[in-house]
């Protein structure tokens, strides 16, 4: 066994057993997955695998991060689903057996929008009581994470992207690391399963600064973690820039499942976009989440950046067929 695969299995992740898994390839990257998945399979013995389906309930974003073209649509192309909108997209993925619904927008932290948001829900759970409601919109004030718990959301997810504070104030111009840090705890103190993570590839990112990301990951109280690569947007000011890597990103993600052995760990499409099979690979890496993009209207899809023929958008079939492959069942819709 790897010496650094020794000390990470006794709970030893300084930054030099951090940095070694990162790089590991072939038969130690083997050995790592396989140390992950040995600890999701202990800490989720059912081997289910969460299903969530995305509503993008905005496209209005008041950020500009460079990493993304949504900051930059014209005001034209703004939408905003009404309350009864979204109850009708919600009825029909739960008509198809959904239970799981993820509310993502851009930043956007108006009472206006964020009392929508709320009262969109308090609809929705009135006619759909099993669903569970997740949010990912970016930074809230504590009043308004309050207002949306009292609605009857469950989780918020909030990305810290980077630990580098530096790299994080150039990717996001007029933010701050340390007020997304304080916004995280927020949503913990106003009582959601909290999710967060990072992006793996940025450009100007050191594997140095991936492992800062699994030390600030692993110091959170959180339910979720999650790790995307970097995929340059179509229209965004970085859309020239070299994507990340696939291998460092499965590394990083079995590394969160070690660390972090009893959250829920998503297998994102942008590893399909970096690598074909990396979406099993995820899966083999430790994960235990899928997300569909089935909410969301084709109409308004045009509107959504990610769904520029850049992106891959897994269909339910793929899904399907990674989880089998993977040795991991369905959660039951
Ligand atoms: S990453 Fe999020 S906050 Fe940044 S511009 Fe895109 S939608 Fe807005």
């Amino acid at each position: 066994m790897y010496e650094w695969l020794n000390a990470l299995s006794r709970g030893d992740f300084d930054r030099q057993q951090l940095l070694a898994a990162l790089g590991a390839r072939g038969p130690a990257q083997e050995a790592l997955f396989g140390l992950a998945r040995s600890l999701r399979d202990q800490n989720f013995p059912h081997r289910s695998v969460e299903t969530r389906s995305v509503v993008e309930i905005s496209n209005f974003c008041s950020r500009g991060c460079l990493y993304c073209a949504i900051g930059c649509l014209p005001q034209s192309e703004h939408f905003t689903l009404t309350p009864d909108e979204f109850v009708e997209i919600v009825g029909l993925l739960h008509a198809r057996g959904r239970k799981h619904i993820l509310l993502q927008s851009g930043e956007n932290n108006s009472e206006e929008w964020v009392e929508n948001v709320g009262v969109s829900v308090e609809k929705a759970l009135q006619v759909y009581p099993d669903l569970d409601f997740i949010i990912n919109l970016g930074v809230l004030t504590p009043t308004q994470c309050l207002r949306l718990r009292r609605a009857g959301i469950s989780r918020a997810i909030l990305k810290f992207e980077t630990s580098n504070a530096r790299l994080y104030a150039d990717m996001k111009p007029g933010d701050q690391l340390d007020v997304r840090l304080q916004a995280i705890r927020d949503l913990v103190a106003a009582g959601f399963g909290t999710g967060s993570g990072n992006i793996v590839g940025l450009p100007g990112q050191t594997l140095d600064d991936l492992a800062g990301d699994l030390t600030l990951l692993h110091t959170l109280p959180l339910t979720m973690a999650s790790s995307t690569v970097f995929i340059p947007g179509r229209g965004s000011a970085l859309q020239d820039a070299s994507a990340g890597e696939l291998h460092t990103t499965l590394n990083y993600m079995a590394l969160m499942r070690i660390m972090n052995p009893k959250v829920l760990i998503p297998t994102t499409s942008s590893l399909e976009k970096a690598g074909p099979g990396g979406q099993l690979l995820g899966l083999m890496a430790g994960a235990n989440t899928v997300t569909i993009h089935d909410g969301t209207p084709r109409e308004l899809k045009e509107k959504y950046p990610i769904y520029s023929k850049d992106r891959f958008m897994p269909s339910e079939e793929h899904i399907r067929r990674i989880v089998l492959d993977a040795g991991l069942v369905m959660e039951e819709f």
